[in-house]
This record gives C-alpha cells, sequence and structure tokens, in this order.
C-alpha cells in the first residue's frame, strides 16, 4: 500500500490500563483504529525495535502518545531515546500529562517531544492534537516518497543515458572504421584529409602522404581464394598500423587493396622512412604469393609526396603525386616506394 493510503498508525505508552481504555475509545469516534498500546518504557522500546531485536519492526508508527509518569521509566527519558534513534527522528511524540508545569514541559519539548495533552484528557483537544500532527505526517512520507522515486529515476536515467552514450560511440566508430580490417575507412580518411589540410594552410605546413598498393593482389586472390584474401588485408592493415602511431598520424583503407597513410606536419626524411618501414616490414611477413613473378611472396609498392599546403592549390594535389609516384614504383617492379617527381 502507498503512503498516502496507508491508515496510520498511533503507538500508547501509558501505565494505566484506564488512559488506554479511554483513548481507544476517543480515538475511534475519530476514525483511528490502527493502535498499538504499551504499558512501559521498556515494552515501548521493544514494540520499536530499539531493544537490539528487528530495527524494523516499529518502523510503520506514526505517532506516539506518551505518558510523562511512568514506573519503569520516565516518559521524558523514553521519548529522549525514540528521537535519538533515527528511525524515528520524524515521528511526532506527544506527552500526555497531568503535570503541566513549565519545567516539566520544558524537559519535555527539550526531550523531542513536539507537543502536549492535558490529563485529564479532553476528546477534543485530543483529537484535535491528532488530526494535525497525522496530517503533516502523512505529508512528509508522500514528500519521502517523491524524494526516494526521483532519485531511482535519476538512476534510471543515468544508466540510459549512459548505454546511449555508448550506442553512439559505436555507431561513431562504426561509421568511421573500415569492417573487413577495423582502421580508418575512406570516408574518415577524406574528412580528415580536408581537416588537416586546412590546418596546415593556417600554419603553412606541409603534409606528407603515402598511397600504399598490394602487388598483384588479384592473382593472390585467384591463387588462394577471396577468403584468404580478406584475411591477407587485415594482416597489412595490422601491420601498417603500427607505422602511423603519432598523434594526427592516420593509415586509412583507400579503397580495395589500396591503403594509404597521412603524415601531418612532417619533412621528406620522415616520410620516406616510414615509407621504407612500410614495404620492409610487408616483405617480412613473409606471406607466400606464389603468383607474385618477381618474389614469390606478398608485397606492396608504395608512392610518397609531400606537399606545403597552401590556400593556392587543394588536397587533391597531393593525393594525385601520391597516386603518380606509386603507378612508378608499380612500373619500376613493385616491392618499393617512389617519391612523387614535384616533392
Ligand atoms: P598490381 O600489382 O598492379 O596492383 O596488381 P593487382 O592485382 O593488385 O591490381 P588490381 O587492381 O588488378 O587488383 C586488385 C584486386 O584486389 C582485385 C580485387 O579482387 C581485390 N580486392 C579488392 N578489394 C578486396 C577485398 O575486400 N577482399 C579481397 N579478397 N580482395 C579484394
Ligand atoms: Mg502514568
Ligand atoms: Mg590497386
Ligand atoms: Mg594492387
Amino acid at each position: 500500500m502507498n503512503t498516502a493510503q496507508r491508515p496510520m498508525r498511533i503507538l500508547i505508552v501509558d501505565d494505566s490500563r484506564h488512559v488506554h481504555r479511554q483513548l481507544q475509545v476517543f480515538l475511534a469516534a475519530g476514525g483511528y483504529s490502527d493502535l498499538a498500546f504499551v504499558s512501559s518504557a521498556a515494552d515501548a522500546f521493544e514494540l520499536l525495535g530499539l531493544s537490539g531485536g528487528d530495527a524494523s519492526a516499529g518502523s510503520d508508527v506514526d505517532l506516539i502518545l506518551m505518558d510523562i509518569e511512568m514506573a519503569d521509566l520516565q516518559g521524558i527519558e523514553a521519548t529522549r531515546r525514540i528521537k535519538s534513534a533515527p528511525d524515528f527522528a520524524d515521528v511526532p511524540v506527544v506527552m500526555v500529562t497531568a503535570d503541566t508545569s513549565p519545567e516539566s514541559l520544558g524537559a519535555a519539548f527539550e526531550a523531542g517531544a513536539v507537543d502536549y495533552i492535558n490529563k485529564p484528557i479532553h476528546k477534543v483537544e485530543l483529537l484535535a492534537r491528532v488530526r494535525s500532527l497525522l496530517n503533516l505526517r502523512r505529508e512528509i512520507l508522500i514528500r519521502k516518497e517523491w524524494e526516494r522515486n526521483l532519485i531511482e529515476l535519476a538512476a534510471k536515467l543515468d544508466v540510459a543515458n549512459s548505454e546511449l552514450k555508448k550506442a553512439n560511440d559505436t555507431l561513431a566508430r562504426m561509421a568511421s572504421s573500415d569492417g573487413l580490417t577495423g582502421v580508418a575507412n575512406r570516408r574518415y580518411f577524406d574528412e580528415s584529409m580536408i581537416r588537416e589540410w586546412r590546418r596546415a594552410t593556417r600554419r603553412s605546413s606541409s603534409i606528407a602522404l603515402l598511397m600504399i598498393d598490394i602487388d598483384h593482389f588479384k592473382r593472390y586472390n585467384d591463387t588462394y581464394g577471396h577468403l584468404q584474401g580478406d584475411e591477407c588485408l587485415r594482416r597489412v592493415a595490422e601491420t601498417l598500423s603500427d607505422l602511423a602511431r603519432r598523434a594526427g598520424e592516420l593509415l586509412a583503407r583507400y579503397g580495395g587493396e589500396e591503403f594509404a597513410i597521412m603524415l601531418p606536419d612532417t619533412n621528406l626524411s620522415c616520410a620516406v622512412q616510414v615509407a621504407e618501414q612500410a614495404v620492409a616490414a610487408i616483405s617480412a611477413l613473409d606471406l607466400p604469393h606464389s603468383g607474385a613473378p618477381e618474389l614469390g611472396r606478398l608485397s606492396i609498392s608504395v608512392g610518397v609526396a609531400l606537399r606545403t599546403a597552401s590556400l593556392n592549390e587543394g588536397h587533391e594535389s597531393l593525393i594525385r603525386d601520391a597516386d603518380d609516384a606509386l603507378y612508378l614504383a608499380k612500373k619500376k617492379g613493385r616491392n618499393r616506394f617512389e617519391i612523387a617527381g614535384r616533392t
């Protein structure tokens, strides 16, 4: 049952049976029937779970009517102990007393009581106090339930948000990487090229580009089958990716069996070094290629171009140069790199 609907429960702590009966009749007249009666402070602690028993035992008590004068422990001391328990900090305690001296009432309020009722008990006064305190109590309970629900909702939103972010990251990765080899795809390469060219133009710096093409790859497929060809592309991509590890450097699958390595902010000797390493690293894989007439193992050809970026020409000229150099490397016998003429 939710907080707004459950009946309010009242605990009466009084060592007089007569008072128990009287309160029962009066409270019943006010429509309060969920009542618990105990005759001593010890029994009250027991019922509220403050004697070391079940700590949640009395958690449904909404209001406590406490006799000040009792045989075992005085009501004021009992009130202090109940109010100091975190579970009952919000549960109002009303003192029921014949002693309304300032000293007695002062001590009761100081112990945590919120109000008092005179003995002998008057029904109208009793019901008025009980009603207003229980209304307040219900409002507090409803507010707390709202807070709990909000916290739960916020936690769920957090989870949903982080899952959404994960999905977005995955999508972004998928959109920018090549499905077969896992390296950057052509789309990502083109975007990066435009961005880096623009940046290099502003700073009048150079960009180097390596166009890489697997030698006799058509024959590789013809000899070993398309699946083995795919595996070979993965090996080549993995090997080349070790050569473009610095910030800004990029290896991409440019298309088919062609790869590109972009090296911003570099000079020719560094670019040539990377080209040299690329040719050597693929050769060192020692992948058999019986269809390759010159070597009998897998190799690549590389075209190297380098340009100082300027507003006068676009990045296309760099690609064209690298392509020309690649063509030259093929013509000169493959398994090598060539540097573009204009570089
Ligand atoms: P060259 O040394 O002159 O570059 O000769 P080549 O045979 O490598 O060049 P060509 O352009 O004639 O053939 C490229 C081959 O690459 C043809 C195509 O089937 C193969 N290829 C392109 N993409 C893939 C792929 O994703 N998987 C596989 N297995 N093969 C591919
Ligand atoms: Mg008494
Ligand atoms: Mg090709
Ligand atoms: Mg080829």
